[in-house]
């Protein structure tokens, strides 16, 4: 609505004047805020980042009150963490102080509206400063850390966005302690304190190290800047300027399955904790943060992170630009829900170890043991069975790094979309080249979905280009690019819980499934790994010779078959028996001992192994060359 057209309607009659006033506050709410962000960590110790939050409405807008809200999660991390619980001494003024004078503000009375939500009325002001501390303590790719060290923070814990204006142009300025030096993914010149984003979201996807002692190393790749800023908090033994050469080697694998990414700058946030758990990576549109525990200096530290980079920068293409539909702009005042993680986390993994030996970091050996590995664990997971690709992802919420106060039987139930998207990826990629001849495969797929959805889409919301994908929408490209329909693989594999079919896949290329049982009896038991001493159950399985006996988690079995049992000998004592054979055990249950005896069945664990068929045809082995190298 413009002006004009408001002093016309101003001379009609009483009904029209009193739509309009409901009309003009939902234009006035639509019309850009021009909000400036600060932060300052006066007292790094207290782990108490300062934000203050600068609000100007447009002159003629007639705005009541605004919202301030901190999100209850933040993307790439499923799990609701409710940021809101660590904000405190939030407080409002009216008006802005001009920079470096001193002001008496009046200050505003602040409603807290519900858990994540506090209420400003502007009463007659049309600009407001809102200030308040978030607390953080916690080196990762979600949370935030001041210390004496360093500040490190994700901006979805530490600022707050303003409801219905998170769209909005934003700036944030930085006030770090002396001699600390700022630097994140949109850093453009050296002691740069003041950045413009076009929205929130961006900001917040901007994480950013503030240190007096980080270093960077940088290196060009197709004419775009990469800097690897590296803050390491133990020995370094000489190995960064291999790790910069090796991530190097990484972007150029990437870069040319993709071609060219859009941005001209990236930046590797790393830091080497050395605290022997801090562990982490998360994806960005210009940068990545990476954690390791250990310090570079340390046995397959080096290997560790660039494995997490491999990973990361793959998401600069899948998941941060061509997206899941659900995936940003986002809801924060409720956990996301997609059924397509297992294509964003999912084929990101698979290609993440792909690159690797595409890279010359791995060799042949090295990803065929990795793919083993991810075929283990699905296939051995009991949640494999019940929940498919597409409810793993709907229950990220859940599974990704959430912490369960009620106990739960998710270790029996679900199944991570990281392994089960990655082997579906493997057995897609191998079965297109096998349909195709070698002519297309899974690189192709990605590429086309990148262009249709991300480059070529117009705009569907304020966040990004393009527009968000469905998971039909790749179900219909990979029945494109292979030339075949595809529905069924989807029918069974992504929305069902059938195993995909490996041997034929894999036999594409000229490899062979092998299937061999890891203990000769099954039990259904493991050990609880915090109880070096006694055996001390960990984990039933159901339907296992231990669930049908009764065993349950917590019991401690003292003996098995009339022998002392701890975790170590565990296995070797299975090795005295065959499936049907009756075991006597002695069992602790809280203060009883219990007599009882369990019946041993057929394996139920099997190790997978992939290896080379020494028979196979030559048009295979061209296949496999042209997956191993990218062509
Ligand atoms: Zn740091
Ligand atoms: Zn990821």
């Amino acid at each position: 609505m413009t002006s004009n057209l408001r002093l016309v309607l101003s001379r009609v009659a009483g009904l029209f004047l009193l739509a309009l006033a409901v009309c003009g506050g939902a234009v006035a709410q639509d019309q850009p805020l021009r909000m400036k962000y600060w932060l300052a960590m006066s007292h790094p110790n207290s782990h108490l980042f300062e934000v203050k939050i600068e609000v100007e409405a447009p002159a003629n807008a007639k705005l009541d009150s605004l919202d301030f809200q901190m999100p209850k999660w933040s993307p790439g991390r499923y799990a609701v963490f409710d940021f809101a619980k660590n904000v405190q001494e939030f407080q409002a003024a009216a008006g802005i102080c001009p920079p470096k004078s001193r002001c008496d503000m009046a200050m505003r009375p602040v409603t807290r509206v519900d858990d994540q939500t506090w209420r400003v009325p502007f009463m007659n002001s049309q600009s407001l400063t809102i200030t308040y501390k978030a607390f953080g303590n916690d080196l990762s790719g979600t949370f935030s850390e001041l210390d004496s060290r360093h500040a490190n923070f994700n901006g979805g814990c530490v600022f707050m966005y303003v409801v219905n204006h998170k769209q909005d142009a934003v700036s944030l300025t930085i006030n770090q302690p002396k001699g600390w030096r700022i630097v994140n993914g949109r850093t453009e010149s050296k002691d740069q304190s003041e950045w413009q984003f076009p929205n929130w979201d961006i900001m917040t996807d901007t994480p950013t190290e503030i240190a007096p002692d980080w270093t960077e190393d940088d290196f060009i790749v197709d004419g775009k800047q990469y800097h690897l800023v590296v803050h390491s908090f133990g020995n370094e033994g000489g190995k960064r300027p291999a790790l910069v050469r090796d991530i190097e080697k990484i972007v150029k694998a990437e870069t040319a399955m993709w071609g060219a990414p859009e941005f001209d700058s990236y930046t590797f946030l790393v830091h080497f904790a050395n605290d022997g758990h801090s562990n982490d990576g998360m994806e960005h549109l210009t940068s990545t943060q990476i954690i390791e525990s250990g310090a570079l200096a340390d046995p397959g530290m080096s290997e560790d992170a660039l494995d997490a980079i491999a990973h990361e920068f793959f998401h600069v293409w899948n998941v941060k630009r061509l997206r899941p539909i659900e995936l940003g702009p986002w809801d924060f005042t409720r956990p996301a829900n997609t059924r397509s993680l297992w294509i964003a986390e999912g084929i990101t993994n698979y290609y993440g170890h792909l690159m690797q030996r595409r890279a010359g970091l791995w060799t042949d050996a090295k990803l065929l043991s990795t793919l083993s590995q991810q075929i283990t664990e699905v296939e051995n997971s009991p949640g494999s069975r019940l929940m498919s690709a597409e409810e793993s992802s709907l229950s990220a919420p859940f599974i990704d790094d959430a912490v369960h106060a009620q106990q739960t039987n998710l270790a029996n139930t679900s199944i991570s979309y990281y392994p089960k998207g990655e082997v579906l990826g493997l057995v897609l990629d191998l079965l297109i080249r096998g349909k195709t001849n070698g002519k297309a495969s899974l690189d192709d797929v990605m590429r086309r979905m990148y262009d249709e959805f991300y480059l070529k889409s117009p705009n569907a919301t304020y966040y990004l280009r393009g527009r968000g994908y469905k998971n039909e929408d790749l179900e219909q490209m990979v029945s494109q690019v292979a030339g075949a329909v595809m529905s069924d693989f989807f029918k069974r594999y992504v929305r069902g819980v059938e195993s995909p079919p490996y041997e034929e896949a894999l036999g594409q290329v000229g490899l062979r499934f092998v299937r061999e049982p890891r203990q000769p009896v099954a039990v259904g038991i493991s050990p609880d790994e915090n109880d070096k001493a006694n055996f001390t159950i960990g984990r039933v399985r159901p339907d296992s010779p231990a669930a049908d006996a009764g065993l349950e988690v917590g019991d401690k079995i003292l003996f098995f078959g009339g022998l002392k049992i701890t975790p170590t000998n565990f296995l070797k004592l299975l090795n005295r028996y065959k499936p049907g054979d009756r075991v006597a055990l002695i069992v602790q249950r809280g203060a009883r001992t219990m007599q009882t005896s369990i019946t041993l069945g057929e394996p139920q664990i099997l190790n997978y192994r992939i290896e080379e068929m020494k028979d196979a045809s030559s048009e295979a082995k061209v296949l496999r060359v042209a997956w191993l190298n990218g062509r």
